[in-house]
Order: C-alpha cells, then structure tokens, then sequence
C-alpha cells in the first residue's frame, strides 16, 4: 500500500513538471536569447541534481517536450490579450498573454516573457527537488519490500546478486540497497547519488526480515499460508485438494485469493450444481466448456454435500 501511493504522489509531481516544462519551453522560444532554460537543462543533463535515475527520467521528458513544441502551446497557460474578463468566465484564471512589455512589479527591468519564465523555472526546480525525494523514498520502501519478500538482491554500487538479507543495508536517505562490503562509506557510492547516510540511517537487512512472517498479501496471512499449501499439492504432489470451510464469509475470502492466484476450483455451496460439479471433480472435467479442470474442491462442513452425497 504505501509503494502504490508513493507511486501516485511522485506520478503527480511529473505531471506537474511536465506542465511547467511545456510553459518554460514556449515562453524559452519566445526569447532565445534568455539563457534561463538552457541553465536548467543543462544541470539536468550533466545528472548533478543528485540522482542519476531522475536525471535520465527528466532529460527524457525535456526532450520529448522540445519535440513537441507547438506556437500554440500558450493557450493553456494564458488568456489572449486583451481579453474581456468579465464575459469570458474561463479566461479569468490565466494570466495575460506575456510580451516583451517591460514586466510590473518587482520584475519592472525584465520583459514579461522573461518574467514568467524565471517565475516557471523557479517551480520547476521545486518540482524537481520533490521528484527526487519521492524517487528516493519510492526506492527505499521498494528495496524493504524485496528484502521481505525474499526476492533477489542486487547491490546497486557494484552489480553483485545474490546477496542474502544478513549481508545488506538499505540507505535511509537514497533509498539504495548494497552489499555491507560497499555501504562503509557515509556518502552514497551509487555512481551519481549525491546522499549522505549517517550510520543509523543505514538499516541492516537481517533486521527487516524479522517481519517477513508478518508480511503478507491483501487476503491475510492465513489465506496465504493456505493458497502455499494448495499450491504445493497440486503442483508437486499432483493431487487434488479438498478444503473444508465453515464460514460462507472466509470461503468467499479463500475463493478471491484463489482467482487471484491463478488456481482453479470448484464450489459445491451451488445446491443446484453440486452433484454435477462433484462428478467433474472425480472425473477430472472441465466444469464448463472451455473451464480449467479444478483440482481444488471447496465443501463447507455442515453442508449436506459435504458428506458426498
Ligand atoms: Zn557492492
Ligand atoms: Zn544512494
């Protein structure tokens, strides 16, 4: 849960530098003279924003942007000059149509374009410091999720696999996994990761194992334990499984968790079917055409099919 709405908010931060990257590329071809934009993208493309994996994202978004620049494009960031406010309801929120005016306010010995592209910028790289750090945290919650779930681990300074969670440390602050051989320093030896970890930022990885038996899916850990064991069953051992359930309520919860695990089964709750549905699963049928045969019969104890009628 909390790596799927990590994925939303850094999602939402590179929608929003699109959008303002869309606005400083058309107010930039406006007033190619204003080094501004090339500033900025060339600290993006020399990768010294202090994560390499953002830089290359961002450099991809600039270059798809420049590719796509329409004369048109501010349309939706501004009204047309000389708009009438009061009757066009929509024009209101949009500012005027920048020109090579001089600007008011504090921006008077500026033009207007190069107004609003030093105010774009400057949102831009506040977008960028909160895509790195969602980047960042995205990372970390991802590499404890590897570590729980018993998955490969790589370490991401020097490429060795096969590192068991008693030899790693995840990096509080990038986010990055590596070998304890590779982790002495307190700088990030990741290649193009500017971050400091202190000592007690770095989390060993034995200690995130000790919650791998409480780790488990969104069927519960009981559920799990019992799609493992069907599984083993019908796999390895190539029988067929029969579960008996007491609850309608669990049986529904076991049956979502099967779906979802690709296994499939029978239900002799259908008093309408049942007979037929017991007849497949002897006979190893399909239970409808074109159906996989089910392996797995579920009976609810209490019920009268249950006892083979
Ligand atoms: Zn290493
Ligand atoms: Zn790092």
């Amino acid at each position: 849960m909390i790596v799927v709405r990590r994925k939303h908010e850094l999602q939402a931060y590179s929608d929003q530098f699109k959008k303002n990257l869309k606005q400083t590329i058309w107010l930039h071809k406006q007033d190619p003279e204003c080094s501004r934009f090339r500033k900025f993208t060339a600290r993006v493309e020399s990768h010294k924003l202090g994560d390499v994996e953002v830089s290359k994202q961002l450099e991809q978004y600039i270059s798809k942007a420049l590719a796509r620049y329409h004369k048109d494009d501010w349309q939706k960031f501004y009204r047309k000059k000389g708009t009438n406010i009061e009757k066009c309801k929509e024009a209101d929120t949009l500012p005027e149509y920048p020109t090579n005016e001089k600007a008011t306010g504090g921006h008077s010995h500026l033009t207007r374009v190069a107004s609003e592209n030093r105010t774009i910028i400057s949102k831009l790289n506040n977008v960028v410091e909160e895509i790195i750090n969602q980047t960042r945290a995205l990372r970390f919650f991802e590499n404890i999720l590897l570590i729980q779930r018993g998955a490969e681990l790589v370490c991401a300074r020097c490429g060795v696999t096969d590192l068991t969670p008693a030899i790693v440390k995840v990096m509080g602050q990038c986010g990055h996994l590596l070998g304890l051989e590779c982790c002495k320093d307190n700088d990030c030896p990741v290649s193009g990761c500017s971050a400091y970890n202190r000592e007690y930022q770095k989390l060993h990885g034995s200690t995130l194992v000790g919650s791998r038996l409480q780790w488990c899916s969104e069927h519960g850990s009981k559920i799990d334990e019992i799609i493992k064991l069907v599984r083993s069953i019908v796999n390895e051992k190539k029988e067929k499984v029969l579960i008996f359930a007491q609850w309608s309520e669990s049986t529904d919860k076991l049956e979502e968790a099967l779906v979802a695990a690709n296994v499939p089964f029978s239900d002799l709750r259908k008093e309408a079917t049942s007979s037929k549905t017991l007849q497949h699963f002897q006979n190893g049928t399909p239970p409808k055409k074109g159906a996989k045969v089910s392996e797995v019969l579920i009976m609810n104890i209490g019920d009268a099919n249950a006892s083979g009628r």
